[in-house]
C-alpha cells in the first residue's frame, strides 16, 4: 500500500470514530490522564477532536498536540464506558501512524520496541547487564549523582525491578497425568526475558492438569508497534505469529500476559493485503485464550491437589484484561482454588497503574504518578502477594514496591498455583 493510500485509510478510520462520538463526556471520569489534569485535551473526547482536526488538516502536527496524544495510555477505559461504542483504540492507533509519517514519533521509543521485537539476543545481553548493574554497588552512587539522568537512561534504570527471571526451557512438554489435550503457549518477547517464572509456572500447571504444552518460535505480539504508529511492523509480526501457530495441532493458544493476549485476540481487525492472510490472522485470534480463563474452564483431575496457603493476595486487574478481554473475574476464581488464601481486589483497579508497555520509560513521570495511589494503598497494610496477569504491570508495580521496601511479592496468579502444586514439568 502506498504511503498516500495508507494515510487516506487512517484518515477515514479517524473520521468514522469521530462521527460516532456524540461528545457526551461519559468517558471522561474513567480516563486516568483526564483525572490527573482535568484538561479536556488530556481526555478521550478531547483527543478524538484533536485527532480529527489533525487528520482533516485543520490543525498542524505540533509538539503540544503530540504530547496530548502521547500521554494516552491506550488503557481503553474510555471504550468500556462509551455508550456510542467508539473504537477509541482504532482512532489513536491511526492517529499515531499519521504522526509517524510526519516523523513525530519519538526515536528512542522506536529503538526500544525494535530491540525487544527484532533483536531478542541483543535484548537478552542488555538485560543481563542490567541485572548485574542492579546488584552493583555503583548503582546507588550513580543514581544520587545524576549521571543516569545526564546519560538519558534514568527512566530505563528506574523502570526495571531488581527481581526478574528468565525462561530457558524446552520447546515442548509432556503431561504428567492422562492426556486431556494439547495447547500452545504464547509468551511474546518480554515474558521469557523478564518474567520467566510465569512461563515455567504455566507449563507446570498445564502439564499437571493433563495438557501437552508446545512453545513454538514466535515473535513479539506487535502491541508496542501497533500503539506506537508502526502499523507495518505490527502487521508483519502478527502474520509471523499466525503462521508459526497455524502449523501446530493444538486445541488452544494460551497467553500468559494479558497485554499480548488482548492483541492476539484482535488480530482479525488488522488489514493484510490478501484474504488468505486475513483468514490466517483470524484463525489464530479465534484460538487464543487468557490462561486464567482456560484453567478455570478446564476439568481438573481428582488427583491434583493444591496445598493451603495462609496469606493475603490482592488482585491487580490489568487494563488489557478488564477493558479488552473483559476477563477480570478469572484470576479471582483461579486463586480461590488455593485453600486458606485470602483473595481480594487491589484498591483502584478501575484506574490504569501506568505500566502500559514502553510508557514506563517514555512517559515515566505520568506512569509513576498513576502508580503512586496503588503503592500508598499497599503500604497501609502490605499483603504477602499482589497477583497480576500482565508482565508490564508486574514490572512497574515490582519496581515501585522495591523502591518502598514493602514485603510484598508480585506474582502471576498461575505462579501461586504452581507453587502450591509442587509438580515438576517433564520436558
Ligand atoms: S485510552 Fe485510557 S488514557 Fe487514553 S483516552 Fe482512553 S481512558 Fe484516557
Ligand atoms: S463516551 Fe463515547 S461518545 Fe461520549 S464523549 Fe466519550 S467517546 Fe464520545
Amino acid at each position: 500500500m502506498s504511503p498516500g493510500i495508507r494515510a487516506l485509510t487512517h484518515q477515514d478510520t479517524i473520521a468514522r470514530q469521530f462521527d460516532r462520538c456524540v461528545k457526551c463526556g461519559l468517558c471522561l471520569p474513567h480516563c486516568p490522564t483526564y483525572n490527573l489534569t482535568l484538561d479536556e485535551s488530556e481526555s478521550p473526547r478531547g483527543r478524538i477532536a484533536l485527532a480529527q482536526a489533525m487528520a482533516s488538516g485543520q490543525l498542524a502536527p505540533s509538539e503540544r498536540l503530540q504530547a496530548h496524544l502521547d500521554h494516552c495510555l491506550v488503557c481503553r477505559a474510555c471504550e468500556r464506558a462509551c455508550p456510542a461504542e467508539v473504537s477509541y483504540a482504532e482512532l489513536i492507533d491511526s492517529t499515531r501512524v499519521l504522526l509517524a509519517q510526519v516523523d513525530r514519533a519519538p526515536r528512542r521509543e522506536r529503538q526500544l520496541r525494535n530491540l525487544f521485537a527484532r533483536h531478542s539476543r541483543a535484548a537478552r545481553s542488555l538485560l543481563s547487564m542490567a541485572r548485574a548493574w542492579h546488584r552493583s554497588a555503583l548503582r546507588p552512587v550513580a543514581r544520587r549523582s545524576g549521571v543516569l539522568r545526564a546519560l538519558g537512561v534514568e527512566n530505563l534504570d528506574a523502570a526495571l525491578p531488581e527481581s526478574t527471571s528468565r525462561f530457558d526451557g524446552a520447546p515442548s512438554y509432556r503431561p504428567s497425568v492422562d492426556v486431556r489435550g494439547e495447547v500452545a503457549l504464547f509468551t511474546g518477547c518480554t515474558s521469557p526475558l523478564l518474567d520467566g517464572e510465569t512461563v515455567q509456572a504455566a507449563v507446570e500447571v498445564l502439564t499437571a492438569l493433563g495438557f501437552g504444552v508446545v512453545i513454538p518460535e514466535q515473535s513479539c505480539c506487535g502491541a508496542m508497534h501497533q500503539h506506537g504508529g508502526d502499523d507495518r511492523n505490527a502487521l508483519e509480526l502478527a502474520l509471523a505469529n499466525a503462521r508459526a501457530f497455524e502449523l501446530l495441532q493444538v486445541d488452544a493458544v494460551l497467553g500468559v500476559a494479558s497485554g499480548c493476549t488482548a492483541t492476539l485476540s484482535e488480530y482479525h481487525k488488522l488489514e493484510p493485503p490478501s484474504a488468505e492472510e486475513r483468514q490466517c490472522l483470524g484463525r489464530l485470534g479465534a484460538k487464543v485464550h487468557d490462561i486464567n480463563a482456560f484453567l478455570n474452564a478446564a476439568e481438573w483431575p481428582q488427583s491434583v491437589h493444591l496445598a493451603p496457603l495462609r496469606a493475603r493476595v490482592l488482585v491487580h486487574e490489568p487494563c488489557s484484561l478488564r477493558n479488552v478481554l473483559r476477563a477480570e473475574a478469572e484470576p479471582y476464581a483461579l486463586l480461590q482454588r488455593i485453600p486458606e488464601l485470602t483473595v481480594a481486589p487491589m484498591p483502584g483497579n478501575n484506574r490504569c497503574c501506568g505500566g502500559a508497555g514502553l510508557y514506563i520509560v517514555t512517559q515515566a513521570d505520568i506512569a509513576r504518578t498513576l502508580r503512586q495511589p496503588k503503592l500508598a494503598a499497599l503500604a497501609e497494610h502490605p499483603p504477602e502477594y499482589v497477583a497480576t496477569s500482565n508482565v508490564g504491570c508486574a514490572l512497574h508495580l515490582k519496581a515501585g514496591i522495591e523502591e518502598l521496601g514493602l514485603p510484598t511479592e508480585v506474582v502471576h496468579p498461575v505462579t501461586l498455583l504452581a507453587r502450591q502444586l509442587g509438580v515438576a514439568a517433564h520436558a
